[in-house]
This record gives structure tokens, sequence and C-alpha cells, in this order.
């Protein structure tokens, strides 16, 4: 690919382009048969009820999306690579601490490539209306012109909710399959859960988790990827870790170190979504008449749309949940009642 790209043209960031693009392209391509079988199973047990035809759309929407912003950042990468061979590892480090900000900033915009959004109010007033509750709250000042409806139905069976966006951006976006299809106090919880996360800082808090972590993944990265290239360099073909070549042997290691690092990523998003979960069944005590019954309500239907295993192996939970199972979530709300004989909860006064 190297030989090939430096073929096309003499420009070296044109080569880059190419070289970093077809890697994309080999790597989706690679992935896809995967993929397949996700959504073959998917279909099968009508959790997707999207058209192949569709799919397979959405697909090259989400490669386009991986080439547009994954070559510019791979060439800038690279660059810093060739110009600080010996601390580029700190210099990956200092931008891609902005990168990762803006990247979650934007996330908002790049939606409504693969999904429809109308307001909320259109079609469910009522629910605007009790969301404007659990809004006031909170304090998260969300004004019902900026509550969607996200067109889900189309492509899936699944129920979800959310809040994506900072600051002016921020906004609430209820899929079509959980409006009107569970009670609305359950979407009040599941909404309350997604301010949780706001209200809490969990995002600032993830980025600073990763600032420190990713400090020395990058360290570690960085001098596995010279022993490998030391040791593996003939056969592989690459000198040095400057080159495009050497670059996807700092990628190699990046992926593995990704992959031994999951367990520990899944343990700090696991408190977080259980702090989340508190803060939800909180933020509708009040509003909704039996908080519990309605928690639980929620996670039996979540559970029930996507069909959870109700009873995972520990060692599955550990490695690859990125939020307790829903029976430890159901389980926990269930007898979660701080206001009784006069209490009150963790993160409201009342
Ligand atoms: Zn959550």
């Amino acid at each position: 690919m190297e030989r090939w790209a430096e073929s096309i043209s003499s420009r070296r960031w044109i080569q880059g382009a190419i070289f970093f693009a077809a890697y994309l392209i080999i790597a989706t391509l690679a992935g896809l048969p995967l993929e397949w079988i996700g959504e073959h199973y998917e279909r099968n047990y009508r959790i997707s009820v999207q058209t192949w035809g569709g799919w397979v759309g959405d697909e090259g929407k989400l490669l386009g999306l991986t080439l547009a912003v994954g070559v510019p950042l791979m060439l800038l990468f690279n660059w810093i690579v060739r110009r600080w061979p010996r601390r580029y590892w700190l210099g990956v480090w200092v931008v891609t601490l902005p990168i990762l900000v803006f990247l979650i900033f934007i996330s908002p915009f790049l939606e409504p490539i693969f999904y429809k959004f109308e307001p909320l109010q259109k079609s469910h007033g009522d629910l605007v209306v009790d969301l404007e509750k659990v809004v006031a709250r909170t304090g998260t000042s969300i004004p019902p012109e900026r509550m969607y409806l996200m067109k889900a139905s189309v492509k899936t069976n699944g129920l979800n909710a959310y809040v994506s966006g900072i600051g002016a951006t921020k906004r609430i976006v209820v899929w079509d399959t959980t409006a009107g299809r569970v009670p609305n106090d359950q979407v009040l919880f599941i909404f309350g859960h997604e301010s949780g996360h706001y209200v809490l800082h969990h995002i600032p808090k993830l980025i600073a988790g990763y600032a420190v972590g990713l400090f020395f993944v990058y360290w570690a990265c960085a001098a596995f990827a010279a022993w490998m290239v030391r040791r593996f360099g003939a056969k592989w073909g690459t000198s040095e870790l400057a080159s495009r070549t050497g670059f996807v042997v700092l990628l190699f290691a990046l992926s593995i170190a990704g992959f031994l690092l999951e367990p520990a990523d899944n343990a700090f998003s696991r408190h977080f979504e259980h702090q989340a979960d508190v803060y939800g069944q909180e933020a509708i005590h009040g509003i909704v008449a039996d908080p519990q019954k309605t928690t639980v309500g929620a996670f039996n239907a979540l559970g029930e749309a996507w069909l959870e295993d109700p009873n995972p192996n520990p060692f599955i939970e550990f490695w690859l949940y990125n939020h307790p199972s829903t029976q430890h979530r159901a389980y926990f709300a269930l007898h979660y009642d701080p206001w009784a004989n006069g209490g009150h909860g963790e993160f409201f006064k009342n």
C-alpha cells in the first residue's frame, strides 16, 4: 500500500491521505462480515426492522464519516510522530483531548445523518408537559423547543431516550418507539437518568479520566510499538514508527491496549450509570405516583425490548457491560426508598 500510494503522487500529504483512506476502507471491510451477522440476528429476533438496502446505506454513510474524520486525524498524528520521533506520544496526548471535546460537541449535528427528528411537542404535548416538571426539579433548563422525537421505528423496535449536546445545543431526544409505547412515567425515569449524567458532570469527569489514563496508555504503546518494529520490522516491511507503515504498528499497539483496558473502562462506566439510576429515581419522586414501581417497570420494558439476557454470566458482565445488567438495576430500584420514614435521597433534599 505504501509503494502504491507513493506511485500515485509525489506530494507527501496526498500519499498519506491515500494510504490512510485505503487503510480505513480495508479495516471497515474486514469488520463487515461480523456486522452483517449481528444485523442478521437482530432482524431474526425483530429488534432490527431495517431493510437490507437501508442497512447497506447506513454502513456506507458510516464509512464516509469515518474517512472524513479519520483521514485528517491520522495525517495529523502521523505528522506529529515524524516531527518529534522521541516524544511524539506526549504531543499526540496533548492534541487528543481538545479533539475529544470537539467530537462530543458536534455529535448532535451528526445524528440527523442517520435518523429524522421532529419537535416532540408536535405529537406528544402531554409528555412535554411532564418532562418539563422533571426539568424544573433537576434544574437542567431545557425548554420544550429543544425536545425532539427521533424516528427510530423505521429501523428498530428498541427503546431509548437520551440527552446530547453541550450548552446551547443541549437537547432531549425521545425515540418514537418509546414515546406513546411505554407509559409516560417510565419515559420520565429514563429522562431523569439521562439528566443525572449531565447534573453529576459525568462527561467532564470521563474526559478528565481519559486524560490521565491516555497519558500512560500512549507512553506504554509507544514503547511497545518501538519494540515490535525492532523485533518484527524486517518481516513486516517497516523500519521506523515515523513511516506510514510504522503508524499502523502504533495503531495495532493501541488496539491491544484498548482490548485489555476494556474492563477498567466499563467499571468506571457502570459506576456512573448506577449513579444516574439513583439520580433518575430521585428526580421523578413527587412527580410520578410510585418511583420504585415506575423504575422497575422501565427496566422491564427496556430488557424486553432489547431482549437482554436476564441473568448474564458475571465474567461477561465484568468485561463487556458498560451498564450494570438490567437485573441488577431493577433489583436495586425495587429496594431503593430513601423517603421511607421521612428521609431524603442522595441528590435531592426532598
Ligand atoms: Zn446512562
